[in-house]
């Protein structure tokens, strides 16, 4: 049987997808082998959020290329499904598939390798566009998955590609989510992030939108917690704040995009929501959920936007109780209303910025690790570190957690107790008595001032 290689570049969403494809492959009988390994196959999954997106997955197209020449090469995702022309440029490329098309790429890769030579270039427009399915495993975590339940976009803002890339905003059928749920509880996982490019925006044709989808959840009350990824501020309403605070199965974490903190950016920008509303909101979120973890995108460099500007931003981000940031460097995406807006901001000024809120992020998330300090929250351990014979893992408030425990360690939720800081995350110890957990020998920790934090929701 043939031997196919997969490789996903992007957002959480390509992941998910990529796991379902890996699984439609293996289901038809075809040999799924690690990227880098000899193939039959190779199918890239791309990204394309900024200009550095696309030169990655050019190289990383150009490297599946080099290594496996005579196999077939299949592009598809978002890069693909703006820039077809560009990627079928590209000497050695196969064949290349839009958005739409990635849900049916058994069938069609296994045609076109029956057609001689060419590259094969099949995109469609998003006129009628349909919501593919996709669950997955996180790639570094057997614990983990993830449920896409919302699909594409209808905001406009200014600096963005994505609805073009993916279409308009489309949900799973309400209906459809037991199936998943009950898939994804007989595969063990521990734990669900419920993703989508606008998950807020969640919405069905009989009217269900996503506070629905958190109320049936508890209605099926899953054996693994669900986690939500980003929300757009405008759509993150009371109800799903007042649902969280009483949840003992959602999570209390929220990813929720500012972008800027200057108003006039803001409108450039044309987000949907004014700073005052960014900064009361997430004031009563802490004020009904002093635990939450709150994770805020950034994007700095936006054209016109001066050193107040950026003051602003910055200090907003200072003042508010958030856990950390995402910082993102704008660059001009070709066919954006802001790609041609005056008064561009010079690259290592951007880059500065950048850094800035990078540090600041360090800090932030410092202060959040600090204050949960004597708390006692669920881990799941996730992945053994055998020279150190310690686990890490999450809290349910995404507080990365390591702690002492014998490799045999079921990765199943335990209680922890938050010691202390150490490198990169808190040191915990269980709180049950059990022969397996070993309390963790907690030491000072000389470097909490450096945490290198990598940040995966
Ligand atoms: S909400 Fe705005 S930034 Fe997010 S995908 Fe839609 S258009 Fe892009």
């Amino acid at each position: 049987m043939p031997r196919v290689a997969l490789y996903t570049l992007g957002c959480k969403l390509n992941y998910a997808e990529t796991s379902h494809l890996r699984q439609q492959f293996e289901e038809a009988g075809y040999i799924v082998v690690p990227f880098g390994e000899p193939a039959d196959i190779i199918l890239i999954n791309t990204c394309t959020v900024t200009e550095s997106a696309d030169a990655e997955c050019r190289k990383l197209i150009r490297r599946a290329v080099r290594t496996a020449p005579g196999a077939f090469i299949g592009v598809t995702g978002c890069y693909a499904q703006l820039r077809p022309e560009e990627v079928a440029n590209i000497e050695g490329v196969s064949a290349v598939f839009g958005n739409q098309e990635k849900h049916r790429l058994v069938e069609l890769v296994s045609r076109l390798r029956q057609l001689d030579g060419g590259t094969h270039v099949l995109v469609s427009p998003f006129h009628t566009p349909c919501f593919a399915p996709a669950r997955s495993a996180d790639e570094d975590s057997r614990t983990r998955a993830f449920l896409k339940i919302q699909d594409g976009c209808d905001y406009r803002c200014s600096f963005c590609t994505i609805p073009k890339a993916r279409g308009p905003s489309r949900s799973m059928p309400l209906e459809e989510l037991q199936e998943h749920v009950r898939a994804l509880e007989k595969a063990g996982y521990q734990e669900v992030v419920l993703t989508g490019i606008n998950l807020g925006d969640y919405r069905t044709p009989t009217g269900k939108r996503l506070i629905d989808v958190l109320r049936f959840l508890e209605h099926l009350q899953p054996k693994f917690r669900v986690r939500l990824s980003s929300i757009e501020p405008n759509l993150l309403t009371l109800d799903i704040i007042e649902l969280v605070a009483r949840s003992k199965l959602l999570c209390p974490h929220f990813h929720i995009p500012l972008q800027s903190g200057s108003p006039e950016i803001l409108r450039r920008m044309r987000r949907r929501y004014t700073v005052e509303h960014y900064r009361k909101l997430v004031l009563r979120i802490v004020e009904r959920i002093p635990q939450c973890a709150i994770g805020v995108d950034v994007l700095t460099g936006f054209p016109g936007e001066t050193e107040a500007h950026f003051a602003e931003t910055y200090r907003l981000v200072e003042e508010l109780p958030i856990a950390y940031l995402h910082v993102f460097t704008y660059s001009e995406r070709e066919g954006t209303p802001a790609a041609t807006m005056p008064n561009s901001v010079p690259p290592p000024i951007r880059k500065a910025r950048t850094n800035l809120l990078r540090h600041l992020s360090e800090r932030k998330r410092l202060n959040f690790y600090r204050s949960e300090l004597g708390a006692i929250r669920t881990l799941i351990p996730e992945t053994y570190d055998s020279t150190t014979g310690t686990w890490e893992g999450w809290t349910e408030n995404y507080i990365r957690v390591r702690c002492a425990g014998p490799p045999t360690l079921p990765q199943r939720p335990i209680p922890v107790s938050l010691l202390s800081l150490g490198e990169g995350a808190v040191l915990g110890t269980p709180t049950v008595s059990s022969s397996e957990y070993i309390p963790l020998q907690v030491a000072p920790n000389p470097c909490e001032h450096s945490l290198p934090l990598a940040v995966s929701v």
